[in-house]
């Protein structure tokens, strides 16, 4: 379903108001007793780098990349074909992104190597092309997860993880339990975009409460167990007061995410609204609304200098001292500054 582009300054109002908040170097053998010597050579590790080594940069922003259907004839901006989608992720690999999901990145859970860069993939609409599991259980040529998968195993340090924002009945084609459950058991996060796709700015408090509801209950029926954290907004449209998206009947979401158009600051910032997170729609470097798309803020980000770096340790937000203003005071006590 289309999406326009938001801005993101239309919804800067409503986004303030919600923002809160062991390795060893190896050592020479020589000079060692036999025994260590060779757990040495059984176990070779390498000394970690300094965060300045590295560049680490944790305050920096992290593109949350939006993708809709994989389809070979696009008919949108919001469609890609697979081939698209497959270079792009070999383009993530290639310039040292790992994927996180939605959940582990609003949350500031953010394990991945020193020097790497965290991207979140997300997957609105539970469409087929994401998502379609064979008679053998697994996933069909060509769809998302396949993709995921064997660009995962090309490249060990990506991670195949992504987080699907689905709606009622998602996955048709394989149903939405035997679909929500693989996807859980297998590291994705499942997340909601209400029951029926609903405008949600269009609708009263109750109304969008409800329609949240329901897609939240569509999830825990189809996958019991299921913790939903994450809610992206269809069509990029916030309610009122957009305090619903967050939180209302039998539902707490701890990122709530737009449709356009930039990069979001870290987690550990000031500037992070984890009530109206903004995302990048996939799209070539040629394609219509290139300047929003993710080819060209990709080339934006490795160009510059703002792009979150990890400094490889989860437990510490390590930034380089110039950038202390920008930190977060509810992460003070984590801050590695250098
Ligand atoms: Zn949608």
């Amino acid at each position: 379903m289309r999406h326009p582009l938001v801005p993101l300054g239309a919804l800067a109002g409503a986004a303030a108001l919600l923002a809160t908040g062991c390795s060893t170097a190896p050592s020479p053998a020589g000079g060692q007793p036999p025994a260590a010597a060779s757990r040495a050579a059984a176990a070779p590790v390498v000394a970690p780098k300094s965060p300045a080594e590295v560049g680490a940069n944790e305050l920096g922003q992290v593109p949350v990349l939006m993708y809709h259907q994989l389809t070979e004839k696009p008919a949108s901006v919001y469609d890609r074909t697979p081939a698209d989608f497959r270079a792009e992720l070999e383009r993530l690999a290639r310039e040292d992104y790992v994927p996180v999901t939605a959940r582990d990145f609003q949350t500031g859970r953010i394990d991945i190597p020193a020097g790497t860069h965290p991207v979140v993939l997300t997957f609105d609409d539970s469409t087929n092309s994401q998502v379609r599991l064979g008679a053998d259980g697994a996933p069909a040529p060509d769809t998302a997860v396949a993709i995921l998968a064997e660009t995962a195993k090309k490249h060990p340090a990506f991670k195949p993880v992504a987080t699907f924002f689905v709606n009622a009945d998602a996955f048709s084609a394989t149903g939405s339990a035997k679909a929500l459950t693989w996807l859980k058991d297998h590291g994705y996060e499942v997340a909601n975009h209400t029951g029926r796709h609903e405008n949600l700015h269009s609708l009263d408090r109750a109304g969008a409460e409800r329609a949240i509801s329901a897609g939240q209950q569509a999830i825990e029926r189809a996958a019991p167990g299921t913790r939903v954290t994450s809610l992206a907004l269809p069509f990029g449209a916030m309610p009122e007061p957009a305090g619903t998206a967050v939180r209302g009947t039998g539902y707490h979401y701890d990122g709530v995410y737009l449709v356009g158009a930039n990069p979001s600051v870290s987690p550990f910032a000031k500037g992070f609204t984890p009530g109206a997170i903004p995302r990048i729609r996939s799209a070539g470097p040629k394609d219509e609304d290139a300047e929003f798309g993710s080819s060209r803020w990709l080339d934006k980000l490795a160009a510059g200098h703002s792009r979150y770096v990890s400094d490889g340790d989860p437990a510490t937000v390590a930034f380089p001292r110039a950038a202390q203003n920008e930190l977060a005071p509810a992460f003070a006590q984590r801050a590695r500054p250098y």
